[in-house]
C-alpha cells in the first residue's frame, strides 16, 4: 500500500494535490476538513460540536478526529493505499494513526510537505474565501488557523522527519508543476 500524509498550512493547496494523487495512484481520500464539513451539513451532533472550534479558527479535538479516521479505514480494503489529507494536526494524532495502520498491518509510507510562504498563504485564502462559501476563509479566522498551524500543527514533521518519511515540495507554481515535483518524491 501506498499511505500519504499530504501535510502544509492552510492555503498550501492540499486538496487540490489530493485530487491528482487519489486518481494517479489509486488511492482513497480521507480529509478530516471534509469529514467535519459534511458532518455540520447534515447537523450531526458531532457537527454542531466541530462548527465552533472550525469558526474559530481552532484545531477540533483530537479524540472527534481520531474516531471519525478510524471509522472510515476499513474502506481502504480495495484501494491502493490511503492519502490523508489535513490529518495528522498534532502528534497526538499522529502517533493514534502509527496504532490504528499497525493494527491493520500497514503504515505510512511518507509525508509530502507543500512549502509556500505565509503572504502567498494568506492570498490564495482570501481569494478562495471569495468563492469557497467556508465560513473560515475570512482574514480574521485565517490569522488564527496559521497560528494553530504554528504551534500545533508544525511539529508532527519532526514526528515523520524522525521516521524517515518526510520530504518537502515547494508548492508554488502551477497545479501540474507541483504535482510532477510531488510525484517525484512519491517514486523515488
Ligand atoms: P481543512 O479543511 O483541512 O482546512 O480543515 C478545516 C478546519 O477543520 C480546521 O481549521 C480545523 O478547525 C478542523 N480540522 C480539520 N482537520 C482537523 C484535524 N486533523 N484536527 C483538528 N481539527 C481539524
Amino acid at each position: 500500500m501506498i499511505n500519504l500524509v499530504l501535510f502544509g498550512p492552510p492555503g498550501a493547496g492540499k486538496g487540490t494535490q489530493s485530487e491528482n494523487l487519489i486518481a494517479h495512484y489509486k488511492l482513497l481520500h480521507l480529509s478530516t476538513g471534509d469529514l467535519l464539513r459534511s458532518e455540520i451539513a447534515s447537523h450531526t451532533e458531532l457537527g454542531i460540536k466541530a462548527k465552533q472550534f472550525i469558526d474559530e479558527g481552532k484545531l477540533v479535538p483530537d479524540e472527534v478526529v481520531i474516531g471519525m479516521i478510524e471509522a472510515k479505514l476499513k474502506e481502504a480494503q480495495n484501494k491502493n493505499g490511503i492519502i490523508f489529507d489535513g490529518f495528522p494536526r498534532t502528534t497526538n494524532q499522529a502517533v493514534a494513526l502509527d496504532e490504528m495502520l499497525t493494527r491493520l498491518g500497514t503504515s505510512i509510507t511518507k509525508m509530502v510537505s507543500l512549502e509556500v510562504s505565509q503572504d502567498e498563504l494568506m492570498k490564495r485564502l482570501l481569494l478562495r474565501g471569495q468563492t469557497s462559501g467556508r465560513t473560515d476563509d475570512n482574514e480574521e479566522t485565517i490569522q488564527k488557523r496559521i497560528a494553530e498551524y504554528e504551534s500545533k500543527t508544525r511539529p508532527v514533521a519532526d514526528y515523520y522527519k524522525a521516521q524517515n518519511k518526510l520530504v518537502s515540495v515547494e508548492g508554488v507554481g502551477s497545479v501540474e508543476e507541483i504535482f510532477e515535483r510531488i510525484r517525484t518524491q512519491i517514486d523515488k
